[in-house]
């Protein structure tokens, strides 16, 4: 799909307010505004819909139970619990699954569940429609920014993947989709509110209830929003640092050249509740003959000293038209080698869900240059039935 630049497409207003994206609060204060439930009755009525919504992953008001039957047509009248549409769903052979969902015409991200990370499963979700800030390695940067997705867009990714993998009621043990990331498309931190107010849907108790340890948000250096990200969702941090020197961050990362190396470093000293137990991820991607040389993995130790850290080396996953190659795995391992012996442990990045194109870095390429239609043919996607379910977000 090919985007355009249209920074003032705004999310579609829907007539029906969508219960996905609202906080308990917002919840509370939108049954009172729609007239439908009286104020009294307003936090009584939100928890238990929010069960049904976020525990049960119900979609009909007619199933909720404990709720008047002369109540629940009117609540639908004002109230949508509809899932966006699942345009493409590949599963590679390592178990990788990827969704490409339509939020609204022509919004569409990918979103994927790889099994046997974090606990037991990460689902790696989009905060974004494209990115505004072109990271010379990554393709989702040479896509240019449609639009932030919503609250109700960012949580419908974990519900898609809850359905898929009938995970529904949220277990309490034992599950599939144990962690979140938030290294899909986009940076997350040019759409704090929307992701803030996801991770307090999603990590709700009485809900899909995955904890904020388990909810690692990834960003390319936004330094001025480290601090409103740590206060506001208590979230665990993740860098893509990718270099040690301004000179060559610059180019990589071109956000450096507005916050450079010493006060994102700063940023990181000062995010909040940042210990032992709950460390900073750094990402470094390997870039062959780029950044991948023994004596810039000990500038890299010398960049974390005393920042509680786990580095993730991510061997860098290619493109149709980049440049740049990844580093031979003798390389990786030669830097790998000097960060274990400084007391970092595994820190290389099996490559996920290559053969699908779900891995970093390849997000949404593969829906730009062939379409569904295309791949069925190959045998690489199995139809899913929510393809005739209203995009109603
Ligand atoms: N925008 C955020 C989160 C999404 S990117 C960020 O930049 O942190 C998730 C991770 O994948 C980032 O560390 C990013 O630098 C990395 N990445 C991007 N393109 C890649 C590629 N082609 N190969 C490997 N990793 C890549
Ligand atoms: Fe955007 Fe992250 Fe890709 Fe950079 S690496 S272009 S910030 S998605």
């Amino acid at each position: 799909m090919a985007y355009t630049l249209d920074l003032s497409a705004k999310p579609d207003t829907p007539s029906l307010v969508n219960i996905t994206g609202l906080t308990r609060q917002g919840l509370v204060e939108a049954l009172i505004a729609s007239g439908v439930v009286e104020a009294r009755k307003a936090k009584m009525r939100a928890t238990q819909i929010w069960r049904w919504v976020h525990h049960y992953g119900f979609t009909d008001f007619d199933k909720m139970t404990d709720i008047a039957k002369d109540q629940r047509g009117p609540l639908a009248e004002k109230f949508t619990l509809a899932r966006p549409e699942v345009v493409e769903r590949q599963i590679s052979q390592d178990g990788t699954r990827k969704w490409l969902i339509r939020m609204a015409p022509g919004i569409e991200v990918e979103t994927v569940y790889i099994p046997d990370v974090g606990r037991s499963g990460a689902l790696c979700v989009s905060s974004q429609v494209g990115c505004t800030l072109n990271c010379s390695f990554c393709h989702t940067g040479t896509q240019k920014l449609v639009r932030n997705l919503t609250a109700a867009e960012i949580v419908a990714q974990v519900q898609i993947a809850r359905d898929d993998l009938e995970e529904w009621p949220s277990p309490k043990e034992d599950r599939k989709l144990s962690n979140i990331v938030f290294m899909g498309m986009g940076e997350p931190l040019y759409n704090l509110d929307s992701v803030s107010d996801a991770i307090d849907i999603i990590s709700d108790n009485e809900g899909i209830a995955i904890s904020r340890r388990r909810i690692t948000v990834s960003t390319s250096g936004v330094v001025p929003e480290l601090e409103a990200l740590g206060n506001r969702t208590a979230a665990m941090l993740a860098i893509s640092l990718h270099a040690t020197n301004d000179d060559l961050r610059d180019m990589l990362v071109p956000l450096n050249k507005k916050y450079p190396l010493k006060e994102l470093m700063a940023g990181i000293r000062n995010y909040p509740g940042i210990s032992n137990a709950r460390r900073v991820t750094f990402e470094y991607v390997m870039l062959k003959d780029v950044n991948d040389s023994p004596a810039e993995a000990r500038a890299l130790l010398g960049l974390l000293k005393g920042i509680p850290a786990k580095i993730n080396l991510i061997p860098f996953n290619p493109w149709p038209g980049t440049n740049y190659q990844c580093s031979d795995w003798k390389t990786i391992e030669r830097f790998a080698a000097i960060l274990n012996k400084a007391g970092y442990a595994s820190p290389i990045r099996t490559p996920r869900g290559r053969d699908i194109l779900a891995a970093c870095g390849q997000l949404k390429s593969e829906s730009e240059k062939t379409r569904a239609s295309e791949l069925r043919k190959q045998d690489r996607v199995a139809p899913l039935p929510y393809g005739n379910l209203a995009s109603g977000l």
